[in-house]
């Protein structure tokens, strides 16, 4: 299977905080991993450096291959080209993506023209399309509303929408997108993130502290602990029987599991060397020791 993701040796900091320290994982082509871990451990830091939107004044250093090509030797220009058409990415917070001056409907028309390569007035079925399937119940409505007149989660469902609806995506890049939504509609918009993906067989890189979204959605898991990935494996390995005792309370304190793992020592993953020894417990499922 081809990896439609190579990262090598990852590190970033932000002046002296290390954000990222040797990150290596391979992700295949139409699967989707999950990375999950406590706040501060990395995880968006992680899909700002795969997507080139690192805030200025950090310092990355590494390998980021996309389809076998060096993400970051190509020109900005080309980059750009690359991300939003055959990279979506859906923020945790949909302000950084919805323009608060304009309308809802005109940022959708905008947005699908310049993905679909197709005039404004063929973008109207296409918006209709979309809403439809999230059950907008006044789509005519959201159409016509800045984003300051829609709740966070409408506008986050908007966001996500407009993201999915660019049939070139080959990676998804998906940082907490459901945790501005209450249950109901967090359910909704996980079944339409994977069904899409799916569809487009595309990947998806998701980073997520809710451990159920990441179980349901994920081939693979990665486990984020201050700036490393401590743990790799497949979902099932991961959650069957994960080796960190960080694991292992990661999913232990997840609702709806068992707490046979809630007496744990935490892991101490404090120790700053630069060389991590890798150990691989089974095929593919590694851990750092
Ligand atoms: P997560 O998404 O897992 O919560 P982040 O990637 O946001 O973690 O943060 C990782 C570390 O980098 C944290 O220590 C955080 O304080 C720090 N950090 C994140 N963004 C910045 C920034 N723009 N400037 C300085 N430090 C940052
Ligand atoms: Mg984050």
């Amino acid at each position: 299977m081809n990896n439609i993701l190579n990262v090598k040796n990852l590190n970033v900091c932000y002046g002296e905080t290390a954000a990222l320290k040797g990150i290596d994982f391979s992700l295949p082509q139409g699967q989707a991993v999950s990375f999950i871990g406590e706040s501060g451990s990395g995880k968006t830091t992680l899909l700002s450096a795969i997507a080139g939107l690192l805030p200025k004044g950090s310092q990355i250093s590494g390998d980021i291959e996309f389809i076998g090509q060096n993400f970051y030797a190509l020109s900005e220009k080309k980059r750009r080209q690359i991300l939003g058409n055959q990279i979506g990415i859906i923020f945790q917070n949909p302000e950084l993506f919805l323009d608060p001056t304009e309308k809802i409907g005109k940022q959708m028309e905008d947005y699908i023209m310049l993905q679909h390569h197709i005039k404004r007035k063929d973008t109207h079925n296409k918006i209709y399309d979309i809403l439809n399937q999230l059950s907008f119940p006044d789509v005519k409505s959201v159409l016509s509303a800045y984003p300051f007149e829609l709740s966070g989660g409408m506008c986050q469902r908007i966001s996500i929408a407009m993201v999915l609806s660019c049939e070139n995506t080959k990676l998804i890049l998906a940082d907490e997108p459901t945790s501005a939504l209450d249950q109901i509609i967090r359910s909704q918009t996980a079944k339409l993130l994977v069904d899409t993906q799916k569809k487009l067989q595309a990947s998806l890189l998701l980073v997520t502290h809710d451990i159920k979204l990441a179980q349901d959605v994920s081939d693979y898991i990665g486990v984020m602990y201050k700036g490393k990935l401590i743990e790799w494996g497949t979902a099932e390995e991961i959650f069957i029987s994960p080796y960190h005792d960080y694991t292992k309370a990661l999913i232990a304190a997840s609702p709806k599991k068992d707490t046979d793992f809630l007496h744990f020592r935490m892991y101490d993953a404090t120790t700053d060397s630069k060389e991590f020894l890798r150990k691989e417990i089974s095929p593919g499922h590694w851990v750092l020791i």
